[in-house]
């Protein structure tokens, strides 16, 4: 049976670990640990955020024909009976009027182009105050306190930064940016982006450098038939099959599944889960979130469990899952598969 799977990153490898005769197909040589993509920009050495991972074929999926089964890529036309489709996700800059100038942070290039940029500003606006906007703002009031003055500012359109924390998570990170001088916004929806000023509900913001932070969505691939997508995510059935397509699977950010988070750790979830359900459709995907920890400034802050946790076993949380995924990536390189 040829099983193919699109996209080797945190969902695709743990597929390919443990589907050793899988097709592992991704545009790039390299696996972004996107965790660490915020410590380049407080200064933390690149590499560690940009590892070899080795794939079988090395070229970007343009068009993926449902019926068919075939998928053309930059390499050519390959068939398949199975596949996963595991092609993460992009930032959804075009959310917002002038979005698509934008900087964004998706690989360790980005991050240090971000630096760069920010070292160069005066004034910094972020648009959006989820995880990725928080840990930009608190690598940036990192970088930042060893750099001059700055006027940070950053736009959310709830009532609170991180909604899906526990609040006395929010409480403190928004205590911790405030004291760094940090103007939070909040129930501030942003309109437009013209140039450097930042179009809001409530007042236009002007700022050397915005980025944007306000959402993700599904990878750009064209689909034959025109399936019905969410954000250009796959709608998942429960055990994560397209529906009309049993024979294709959706995984990671790419998938669409109501309640399941778009984690890396659910990400990983879901690759392990394919691969053993891909020959016996039985089980339903169940997600079972553990930990997710950011890091804001020098501290650490998250849920573990339901539970708020914060200082040094949230880091040793953060770390460890960081540790794991680099071990995955080692063992895909060797060409060690296996069940985990
Ligand atoms: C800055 C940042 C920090 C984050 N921090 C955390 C964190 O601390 N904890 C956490 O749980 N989550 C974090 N996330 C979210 C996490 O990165 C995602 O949940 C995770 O990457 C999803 O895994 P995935 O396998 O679906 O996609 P990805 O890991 O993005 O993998 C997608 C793969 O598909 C390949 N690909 C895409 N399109 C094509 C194409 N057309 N052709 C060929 N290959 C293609 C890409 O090259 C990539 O290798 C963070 C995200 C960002 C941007």
């Amino acid at each position: 049976m040829k099983i193919a799977i699109l996209g080797g990153g945190f969902a695709g490898i743990s597929a390919k670990l443990n589907l050793k005769n899988a097709l592992l197909i991704d545009e790039s040589d390299f696996f972004t640990v996107t965790p660490k993509l915020t410590d380049v920009i407080s200064g933390e050495d690149p590499k560690l955020s940009k590892l070899f991972r080795r794939v079988d074929i090395r070229a970007k999926v343009r068009e993926i024909d449902l019926r068919s089964k075939e998928i053309l890529t930059t390499d050519g036309k390959l068939t398949y009976d199975k596949l996963i489709i595991a092609m993460g996700y992009k930032q959804n800059v075009n959310r917002i009027k002038g979005g698509d100038k934008l900087l964004r942070l998706e690989t360790t290039e980005d991050a240090l182009k971000f630096k760069e940029e920010i070292s160069k500003s005066r004034s910094i606006c972020v648009i959006g105050g989820g995880d990725l906007g928080v840990e930009v703002i608190g690598s940036t009031v990192e970088l930042v306190s060893k750099l001059s003055d700055k006027q940070i500012t950053i736009v959310n359109r709830g009532n609170r930064l991180l909604p899906h924390m526990p609040l006395e998570i929010s409480l403190s990170v928004e205590d911790i940016l405030m004291k760094k001088g940090v103007t939070l916004l909040f129930n501030t929806e942003v309109e437009g982006v013209e140039g450097n000023k930042v179009i809001t509900s409530k007042e236009t913001i002007t700022a050397d450098h915005i980025f944007f932070a306000g959402g993700l969505k599904g990878p750009d691939v064209e689909v034959k038939p025109n399936i019905e997508r969410v954000n250009d995510r796959f709608i998942v059935n429960d055990d994560l099959s397209l529906p009309g397509f049993e024979d294709t699977y959706a995984i990671g950010y790419s998938a669409y599944l109501k309640g399941t988070p778009g984690t890396a750790e659910i990400a990983l979830q879901q690759g392990t889960f394919v691969a053993r359900n891909i020959t016996s459709r039985k089980e339903k995907f169940v997600a079972k979130p553990l930990a997710d920890v950011i890091k804001v400034d020098q501290e650490y802050l998250g849920i573990f469990l339901g539970k708020p946790v914060k200082g040094n076993f949230a880091r040793a949380l953060k770390e460890i899952a960081i540790t794991n995924t680099i071990a995955k990536v080692n063992r895909i390189n060797i060409g060690l598969t296996q069940f985990s």
